[in-house]
């Protein structure tokens, strides 16, 4: 928290009551959390103080914080009443900083604390506090929660140390959105203590990504441009140079290509096949195949941000949500997403019957 978003209250250290002079000192006061805050769907004011190692003072509701903990907030809730001095509020110090208790309190008030800004270092410090404290991280990081929303804002530049927070807090719905970012992440700078973090399911599931991926790349260029009638000049014996300088591009393509491969690398390295051509048709044929490989390809790379749809229209489902989500865990969908959008287009969705669940929508988009 910068310190211009805290309001720095003047606040006696004796007791008001006393016959010595009162001396004042400057303390730092939350600006969400300060004397007579009022919150959404908590009743009364706030009944006691939490103060950071920082020395900034949260005005918090006991019963809120007691709600959130499965462990009596690390059995320090309720205060006792002896350690309410005469004349003084309730005070419980803390070890942790007044950055990582904010976003520990504002989760727990259902707030959200993006306008902060908090640093990643901050937030996976902050999250990894749940289980101390007995917050359960799954339901106070679930979808569409505003930590959950926080963390997904910070993915595209911090994509595998957020991947990593939420795979070792095992949330599946966070980890997939994310992994979407990580397409273009070299996973051998992979280092031991990242990959402890991650544990192994997760960096499985990883891995497979970039694998399926590649798969995918390469099923589509096995495909080689469609062959043109036989003319006078451009025979079926002519055409085979056309295939063997493909297979050449493809495998060049290949080599190097990442699953996050672009559509102009794609087209850059493809369309030199045609500074040999004599033939039209030939050279048609070639523009239309890579034409046709990008949208394929792109087809691919959006299938992860579409399948974050997906999970989030079937866990808002609420019935047959985890029936659901677990058929297509088992099937390996999850993380093979262009998959599903084969069969889909293949018109085999009745393999997946989950699919009716999907608003219309999102339908016509699959
Ligand atoms: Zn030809």
């Amino acid at each position: 928290m910068s310190e211009r978003d805290i309001p720095q209250l003047l606040t006696p250290v004796t007791p008001s009551t006393s016959d010595e002079p009162v001396e004042n000192i400057i303390v730092s006061v939350s600006t969400t959390f300060f004397p007579g805050a009022e919150h959404a769907h908590v009743p009364g004011f706030p009944d006691f103080i939490i103060v950071s190692s920082d020395s900034v003072h949260f005005y918090v509701h006991v019963d809120k914080l007691l709600d959130a903990s499965k462990n009596g907030f690390n059995s320090l809730l309720p205060l006792r009443p002896e350690d309410q001095k005469d004349g003084m509020e309730l005070v419980l110090k803390l070890p942790e900083t007044s950055s990582v208790l904010n976003i520990i309190l504002h989760t727990i008030y259902t707030i959200s604390c993006a306008h902060y800004s908090p640093t990643v270092d901050v937030i996976v410090e902050a999250v990894n506090s749940f289980p101390k404290y007995g917050i359960p991280v799954g339901t106070y990081v679930a979808l569409w929660t505003p930590l959950y929303q926080l963390i997904l804002s910070v993915a595209p530049y911090s994509a595998i140390e957020m991947y990593a927070l939420a795979a070792s807090h095992d949330l599946y719905d966070l980890a997939v959105p994310i992994s979407s970012h990580l397409l273009g992440f070299p996973l051998s700078s992979i280092t031991d203590d990242l990959a402890t973090r991650i544990g192994p399911v997760y960096l499985k599931r990883l891995v497979f990504l970039y694998l399926n991926r590649m798969r995918a790349l390469k099923q589509l260029l096995l495909c080689p441009p469609r062959p043109h009638e036989a003319t006078e000049k451009c025979d079926t014996l002519e055409q085979k140079k056309l295939t063997r300088a493909w297979a050449l591009g493809a495998a060049n393509l290949v080599w190097d290509a990442r699953p996050d491969l672009s559509a102009s690398s794609i087209i850059s390295v493809l369309s030199f096949l045609t500074d040999g051509l004599t033939c039209t048709l030939c050279h048609d044929s070639l523009q239309a195949r890579i034409r046709e490989l990008v949208v394929q390809w792109s087809d691919v790379k959006a299938s992860n941000e579409v399948w974050s749809l997906v999970l989030a229209c079937l866990l808002q489902q609420s019935n047959h949500t985890t029936h659901t989500y677990r058929a297509f865990t088992v099937s390996n969908i999850i993380y093979t997403p262009h998959h599903y959008l084969h069969h889909h287009h293949c018109r085999q969705q009745q393999r997946y019957p989950t699919t009716n669940l999907l608003p219309p929508q999102l339908r016509k988009r699959l």
